[in-house]
């Protein structure tokens, strides 16, 4: 079954202000969920929010993390009753889609939260969400890294080639996102994007 709020908060992690939605973009494979779980690990208080998919599970994903994973059947409906900010058919046609019923309840009860996603869904969700979203582009250090981090994760070399399609799509974009970051070392790149979330959720001026 299909949860009504993709997270389980807790209430000591709630903020005297309205939540914040951090989006993370950039081409596949150039390492966001990388560092998400990097940065999740090293920061309290900020919740991972899956998205909702159609495509098979990988080795070492399950459910929740890093999608909520339903069927064809249960994504439509859910179109139907109007539970995505937006939804995408992506790469070799799955779904993907932002739920927005977990969205609404983070900014409305103090809660910060964090994703990726594609530069299109990213541009809805600044639209629908101005004043709270917080956009960060990760850039390959070059495409044949990027081509190579997408060859050591996957064998599939369809699923590659679908990937390295959009790239110039995903990084035509890139000039409208609040920060940039090359994700070449990992450490470092990780660093840099703790220290943006760290600083955004302690600005002054957005509290309420
Ligand atoms: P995305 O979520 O952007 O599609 P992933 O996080 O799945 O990308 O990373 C793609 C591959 O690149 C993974 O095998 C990951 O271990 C590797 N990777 C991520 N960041 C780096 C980095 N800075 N240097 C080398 N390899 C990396
Ligand atoms: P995958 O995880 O299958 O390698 O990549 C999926 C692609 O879809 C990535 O570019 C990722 O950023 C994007 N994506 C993940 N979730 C969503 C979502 O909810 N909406 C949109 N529009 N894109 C998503």
């Amino acid at each position: 079954m299909v949860p009504e709020v993709f997270i389980n908060f807790r209430p000591e992690d709630r903020r005297d202000r309205e939540g914040y939605f951090f989006i993370l973009s950039g081409p596949s494979g150039v390492g966001k969920n990388t560092l998400l779980s990097s940065v999740l690990s090293g920061l309290s208080g900020i919740y991972y929010m899956p998205s909702a998919t159609t495509r098979a599970m990988r080795p070492g994903e399950n459910q929740m993390h890093p999608y909520v994973f339903v069927s064809i059947e249960e994504f439509e409906d859910m179109i139907e009753r109007g539970q995505f900010l937006e939804w995408k058919r992506i790469h070799t046609n799955d779904y993907y889609g932002t739920h927005l019923p977990s969205i609404q309840y983070a900014i409305k009860h103090g809660y910060d939260i964090i994703t990726d996603m594609d530069v299109l869904g990213c541009a809805d969700a600044m639209a629908a969400f101005p004043q709270h979203i917080c956009s960060i582009f990760i850039t390959p250090p070059s495409l044949d890294e990027l081509s190579n981090r997408l060859h050591n994760r996957d064998t599939d070399t369809r699923n590659i080639e679908k990937r390295l399609e959009r790239v110039e799509l995903e990084m035509a974009h890139k000039d409208k996102y609040d920060f940039a970051l090359v994700n070449d070392n990992l450490e470092q790149s990780a660093w840099e994007l703790r220290r943006i979330i760290e600083q955004v959720r302690n600005r002054v001026e957005l509290t309420r």
